[in-house]
């Protein structure tokens, strides 16, 4: 295997701008979208500079914000006859750098947030691109329905980001991701056409599925029919504390064995623990406990008592400090707040967080977690870990201060190192992520050339020319020549 190539993880000096947009296209724009849909002063162009992974910046030339369906295709034709590249932006709340827009023009979905539909007979709802993910479990509520997929991020990222980055989450364990819950899609070509495409059911190709996960790059996701599924009758919910990581791991090796799948089965690691109950998200965890595990099991009263023992019997095996039950819904709802909102809990220990997403085998978990904090500990930097175990994919965050170049230096060795291990374990780069601009450079690490030029004909058949979301997710061919 070839060594990992070098991670800056601050990429911030990329993202300067000195490009302008040409005025006729400007005007046009702003004609079309009107003064609420339309952003070209430069102090609030600002707010659009990065996306949650804020080491990766870049300032767009301007910011749409169409409001409606002929407005989403009328700002995409104007962009491609114009020629100028677009970045189609949901919430902003990717991990990637997938929706910084460099030398490009941001088209942010925020405004076309109408539920389209919710169909409880058929068990699907139609959605816009901007609608906020929690939003759809709300509308399909009042039928005894929900949206199952639930990113951590769910209260405010947008269902067309979770399409683009084909996104996860902690209930993702049983029930799927984001593609095993989308039915059909409108797509706005780049050239401001659009397109129906469905799962291959009618017969022909899955080109629903292929566009899941293409982060932005083939086009943008315009309404989305998405499956509801009942809400569970009953649901158990367990947290296990233990002194260390690796046992935590052990103990998740334990259930899957035991023959039970959970619907959630997280980590959240001691430092992280200290972060979250010095914050408001506090949930009353020890601030001694070396690591906690989450289960959750649902389905009927007694499937989901049935699976709670199973599963309380099985991490007794991997020695536990002590194991809480939740026995109020609002106990739950305390366990889960503290898990959901770590990362923005991690913003007390350091401004700078350089997060990973990394998927490893999940037997591998009690032997990779212990290295992986001893890499943190030889480069004397701050590791906080909590993810979605089950999976094994792994979210090592480390906090840092990116304004002190030797710390800068220490983060992007350490998060080489870490990478190198997973992917060397049998893992890969990102599990829910995506690429965008943070792993571009780690893909070769996966994908031999071959498998890489075949992504880049299937970006050439979606975008000809090459304009929407450049530069992402596959890199350029090594003579550098030909587009990505
Ligand atoms: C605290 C926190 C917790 C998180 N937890 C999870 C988690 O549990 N699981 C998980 O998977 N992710 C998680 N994320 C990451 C992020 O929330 C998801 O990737 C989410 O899907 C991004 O949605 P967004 O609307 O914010 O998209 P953006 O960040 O705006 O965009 C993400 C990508 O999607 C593209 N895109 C956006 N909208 C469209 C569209 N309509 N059509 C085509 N392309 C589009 C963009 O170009 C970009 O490449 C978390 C993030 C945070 C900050």
């Amino acid at each position: 295997m070839s060594p990992l190539p070098t991670s800056a993880p601050d990429d911030a000096a990329a993202g300067s701008n000195d490009a302008r947009l040409p005025p006729s296209l400007s005007r046009d724009l702003r004609r079309r979208l009107g003064p609420s849909g339309f952003i070209e002063e430069p102090d609030r162009l600002l707010a659009y500079e990065s996306d949650a992974l804020t080491t990766i910046r870049g300032v767009p030339l301007a910011v749409t914000l169409p409001a409606t369906r002929d407005e989403l295709c009328a700002t995409v034709r104007l962009l491609y006859e114009a020629g100028v590249p677009f970045v189609p932006r949901g919430a902003g709340t990717g991990l990637a750098g997938g929706a910084v827009a460099r030398s490009a023009v941001l088209v942010v979905t925020t405004r076309l947030d109408r539920i389209l539909g919710v169909d409880p007979a058929e068990r699907l709802a139609v959605v816009e691109p901007g609608v906020v993910t929690d939003a759809i479990s709300a509308a399909a509520a009042p039928y005894g329905l929900r949206y199952l997929p639930d990113p951590a991020s769910a209260s405010a990222c947008t269902i067309g980001g979770n399409v683009a980055t084909n996104s996860g989450g902690p209930h993702c364990l049983k029930h799927g991701v984001t593609s095993d819950h989308v039915l059909a899609l409108e797509v706005v070509r780049p050239d401001g056409t659009t397109l129906e495409l469905d799962r291959g059911e009618s017969g022909g190709l899955d080109l629903a599925g292929l566009f899941i996960g293409s982060e932005g790059t083939f086009g943008i996701a315009s309404s989305i029919t998405v499956r509801l599924v009942p809400r569970p009758e009953a649901v158990r919910t367990f947290l296990a504390l233990f002194g260390g990581v690796s046992d935590a791991g052990r103990a998740v090796t334990e259930i899957l064995e035991a023959g039970v799948l959970p619907v959630a089965l997280e980590i959240i690691d001691g430092t992280t623990i200290r972060a979250v109950e010095a914050s408001v998200y506090a949930a009353g965890l020890p601030t001694d406990t070396g690591a906690a595990l989450v289960v959750e099991c649902e389905g009927s009263e007694e499937e989901a008592e049935e699976q709670m023992s199973v599963a309380l019997a099985a991490v007794q095996a991997a020695g536990p400090r002590e194991v809480r039950l939740a026995a109020t819904e609002s106990d739950r709802a305390r366990v889960w707040r503290a898990r959901k909102n770590a990362f923005g809990a991690l913003g007390r220990l350091g401004p700078d967080v350089m997060l990973q997403d990394a998927v490893v085998p999940r037997t591998e978990l009690p032997t990779l977690l212990p290295r992986i904090e001893e890499v943190a500990e030889r480069h004397d930097l701050q590791l906080a870990n909590f993810f979605h175990a089950g999976d094994g994919n792994l979210h090592p965050n480390i906090v840092f201060d990116r304004r002190d170049p030797d710390q800068a230096r220490r983060v992007n060795a350490a998060c080489r190192e870490i990478l190198d291990l997973c992917v060397r374990a049998g893992g890969t780069i990102t599990g829910e992520h995506g690429v965008g601009l943070d792993k571009l450079k780690f893909m070769p690490l996966v994908f031999g050339e071959p498998e890489l030029e075949a992504m880049r004909s299937l970006k050439r058949a979606f975008d000809p020319t090459g304009i929407c979301n450049p530069g992402k997710v596959v890199p350029s061919p090594p003579s550098g020549g030909g587009r990505a």
